[in-house]
């Protein structure tokens, strides 16, 4: 079925958008909204500002990473996205290579923010080596995008903060920076804490790319850190917002999340002043739309506070924040957050290129192959994942798919 054929611009437009509880929501985002009177009119998309770089951005952008079709770029920019977010890694650079297409045939490359994402895994290179390994990349990186330069360039997956302080990349970052190939630098990462705390003592960083989502509500140690990064001028970009994605393996919820679940989401991360802008990883012209809904008002509907209010969910969710945790209860010391992403990206996301690679990017010897398969997993996760079992889905997946 054509996903487009669902959509329909003027039912969009006209959608009728509740109110209550708005003001304080919006206090201090830069465009509070005007009139209540939508039966003829649109809302205006809200708009923040990003830390340092003073750019404004619509609280809603594009994680391009699951996006395959060009036509869902193009339907963004006109329904207000201008910022749009790859990686050098997404699809082997062909993401990056749609996301130029695109931008350069409808000639707004003036009017969008991109950004995109350079790993620096190979610790057993040298920092000059580093260096210039990462430089490399990222030439690669502005010729796929057809671009002089990049608005936002991450160190991407900055999982400690021996990466975050990592001599080459930093380097490397400044360098691209000063020479004018990106005009702001950032990290992003899945060790929020830790990283983001490197971050804001080295002051090096104009933005931060890390996950938020509503399983993390409890963790008020990972939201004062991003609020004390915020503070400190780094612009705050949130991903991972709607915990996966909108299907499901737990057999507890329906297999397609209803899309009231979606916009609760999404609206959850952004009602937190500290986040300028989230980059939902839409792939269908539906999420596109349900996503771009939330860009005119933060206020949740009765059902969006109902939803809010089941607790139960954050735990059928299984979402896996990365913390590790459960890596030194395994007898092998299986690389097991890395594991739950590939989960996560070939299951929910349904993106079996994704999920090589992320199982491919497995400290070595600690990837699927080294996990035994016990009778059952020796370990538990505090956050309720369910390890074994989506070992077990992992590996029941074509194997041969995932790591050749
Ligand atoms: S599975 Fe659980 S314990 Fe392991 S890294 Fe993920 S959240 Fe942490
Ligand atoms: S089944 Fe669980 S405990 Fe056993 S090796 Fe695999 S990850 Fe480790």
């Amino acid at each position: 079925m054509n996903n487009q054929g669902k959509w329909n611009r003027r039912e969009f437009i006209v959608k009728p958008i509740l109110w209550a509880g708005t003001a304080s929501v919006l206090a201090k985002t830069d465009l509070l909204l005007a009139s209540p009177s939508l039966e003829t009119s649109a809302s205006p998309v809200l708009q923040r500002t990003l830390g340092k770089t003073g750019l404004s951005l619509p609280v809603v952008s594009m994680g391009v990473m699951n996006a395959d079709v060009p036509g869902l770029l193009r339907r963004a920019y006109e329904l207000g996205i201008r910022h749009f977010d790859t990686a050098a890694g997404y699809q082997n650079g062909r993401n990056e290579e749609m996301v130029g297409r695109v931008i350069k045939e409808m000639g707004v490359r003036e009017k969008v923010v991109i950004a995109t994402k350079q790993p620096s895994r190979n610790h057993s290179q040298s920092a000059a080596e580093a260096k210039v390994r990462f430089i490399e990349g990222v030439e690669g990186s502005l010729k796929r995008l057809q671009m002089d330069h990049v608005d936002i360039l991450y160190h991407h997956a900055v999982d400690s903060v021996e990466d975050a302080r990592a001599e080459g990349p930093l380097e490397a970052l400044q360098s691209l920076k000063k020479d004018g190939k990106t005009r702001f630098i950032g990290l992003s990462t899945h060790k929020t804490v830790d990283v983001l705390s490197e971050a804001i003592r080295l002051n090096l960083f104009d933005v931060g790319l890390v996950m938020l989502n509503y399983t993390m509500a409890h963790d008020a140690g990972m939201l004062s850190t991003i609020e004390r990064a915020a503070k400190s001028g780094m612009g705050i970009v949130a991903m991972k917002t709607q915990a996966g994605g909108t299907v499901k393996p737990d057999a507890k919820l329906p297999k397609e999340l209803p899309t009231v679940s979606q916009t609760a989401l999404l609206k959850w991360a952004l009602n937190h002043e500290f986040v300028t802008t989230a980059i939902p990883g839409f792939s269908t012209y539906e999420h596109l739309e349900q996503d771009c809904s939330v860009a005119r008002n933060l206020a949740y509907t009765h059902e969006e506070e109902r939803f809010l209010a089941d607790k139960a969910f954050a735990a059928k969710a299984e979402f896996c924040q990365q913390c590790g945790e459960c890596r030194k209860d395994c007898p092998r010391q299986v690389d097991i957050p890395v594991l739950m992403r590939s989960h996560m990206y070939a299951v929910q996301y349904r993106n079996i290129g994704m999920a090589r690679e992320m199982l491919a990017s497995a400290t070595p010897g600690r990837g699927l192959e080294a996990c035994g398969a016990c009778e059952s997993c020796l370990v538990t996760c505090r956050n309720t994942v369910q390890i074994g079992r989506k070992i077990a889905q992992l590996k029941a997946l074509p194997v041969a798919q995932l790591l050749t």
